[in-house]
């Protein structure tokens, strides 16, 4: 609603390009009259009128039902705080210069963004009341989510458990034996990533101590009836966005975890998912008293390999023993590669009278096999815990088994050499 035809036409110009469709009035009353029965997500107003002033038009449209909660732009070119002030207080959403057109353009673009992102996501809704639960799931499916609604908590509880939600909605107070509260600590007391699914209370009481109960119970937020469906909306995609961030990061997260344990070379666990995994797996074997043995592993006169053939070669042995390695052992057994051409290997349920043998067998096995086109032995040193009265620490365990791969080596290489 400018005065200048120039203007319209331009800002017109800008909401077609996002798909906006226009309806344009060259005065307040024009206004005035169109917003009688018509309600629009955005209203651009000028600050001066030919008949009113924006500010006026701007108090009129808030106290019209239909434009009550529109987004209501100003258009100035003043910049005299006072004014602007004047203008925020008669409702105006926001105002912007009229001569800097491009600040209100990114302001569209992430307005048209905002209502054109539908969500995708599952919404867990528990409404009692048959017509709220109908008006609620419309208009949660009207941002985008699929919506399982049910009557009681209880129906709720069972396929929270065999479904996966983005997000709950529940009433507080429920027909049936369960009450909303009720639900939000059976939700909060599932131990797995599901205990985590935001919740978004809906009370009928607005007092302190209930809200306070609530979030003190787990609830991320509420809103008191009568709800105002865009409020709630906005509430809602919120939590199910930030949730859907959070959820992502965690896995980001969690296969960069898994990525720095590799080493890159033989895709074995490295050292320092061994300074992780062993001390936590011994723990384990004791507490359970799992007999376990730890056998140190390393290639003999590998150097000459690099020596002889390159350091290219060299890499090709390491890579196809780490192959060899890792179908070679249960799948409860744990291969690392400790550093150059050393590896670990920690195997649970075995004694050390049993790894000895298991050893034995996989050594001769080895010395036969070629790697990259090359013969390659390797020694071996077995270290043990399978006496539950005593206790040994996962550095002594380590240290035990580098001591009989010491002998090993020693006595010859080529051989396996149980710690005493
Ligand atoms: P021993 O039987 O006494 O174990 O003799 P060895 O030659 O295997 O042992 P030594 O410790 O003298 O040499 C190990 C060699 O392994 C030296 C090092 O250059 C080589 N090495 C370590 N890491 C790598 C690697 O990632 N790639 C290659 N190609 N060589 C490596
Ligand atoms: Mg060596
Ligand atoms: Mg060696
Ligand atoms: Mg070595």
């Amino acid at each position: 609603m400018e005065t200048t035809k120039l203007y319209q036409g331009l800002l017109s110009e800008i909401m077609h390009s996002h798909n906006f469709d226009t309806v344009i009035c060259s005065t307040g009353a024009e206004a005035v009259e169109i917003s009688q029965d018509h309600s629009f997500n955005l209203i651009c107003i000028a600050y001066h009128l030919p008949d009113l002033s924006g500010e006026i038009l701007c108090k009129h449209l808030r106290s019209n039902p239909a434009t009550k909660n529109s987004r209501i732009i100003l258009f100035t070119g003043e910049d005299n705080p006072e004014v602007l002030k004047g203008a925020l207080r008669a409702g105006a959403t926001d105002i912007y210069n009229k001569n800097n057109i491009a600040q209100f353009q990114t302001y569209l673009q992430r307005y048209a963004n905002l209502i054109n992102s539908k969500l995708i996501g599952n919404a867990l809704l528990i409404e009692d009341s048959p017509a709220q639960q109908k008006w609620l799931k419309l208009q949660l499916e009207f941002i985008g989510l699929e919506v399982d609604a049910f009557f009681t908590a209880e129906q709720a509880l069972d396929a929270f458990l065999e479904n996966p939600y983005d997000i709950i909605i529940t009433d507080m107070v429920l027909s049936g034996n369960m009450s909303g509260l009720n639900l939000v600590r059976s939700v909060r007391r599932e131990a797995s990533e599901k205990g985590l699914t935001p919740i978004f209370a809906i009370t009928a009481y607005d007092e302190i101590s209930r809200r306070i109960e609530l979030f003190q119970l787990g609830i991320n937020d509420y809103m008191t009836k009568p709800i105002n469906p865009e409020e709630m909306l906005f509430r809602i995609a919120r939590l199910i966005k930030e949730n859907q961030l959070f959820n992502e990061l965690s896995r980001e997260r969690k296969v960069l975890q898994e990525m720095a344990m590799l080493d890159p070379l033989t895709q074995l666990y490295n050292r320092i998912a061994l300074n992780q995994l062993l001390p936590k797996s011994l723990a384990d074997c004791k507490r359970k008293k799992i007999p376990v043995s730890l056998v140190m592993m390393d290639l003999d006169f590998f150097k000459r390999i690099n020596d002889e053939h390159g350091h290219d070669q060299g890499d090709k042995v390491l890579m196809e023993t780490g192959n060899w390695l890792r179908n070679a052992f249960r799948k409860g057994d744990l291969v690392f590669r400790w550093g150059g051409e050393e590896f670990v290997i920690f195997l649970s349920k075995c004694t050390l009278a049993e790894a000895k043998i298991l050893m034995e067998k996989q050594r001769e096995r080895f010395s036969k096999r070629q790697m990259a086109d090359h013969s390659i032995t390797a020694s071996f040193g077995i270290s043990s815990y399978e006496d539950f009265d005593t206790d040994i620490s996962h550095e002594t365990l380590f240290k035990q088994a580098d001591t009989a791969l010491y002998k090993a080596k020693q006595g010859g290489r080529n051989c396996v050499v149980c710690a005493d």
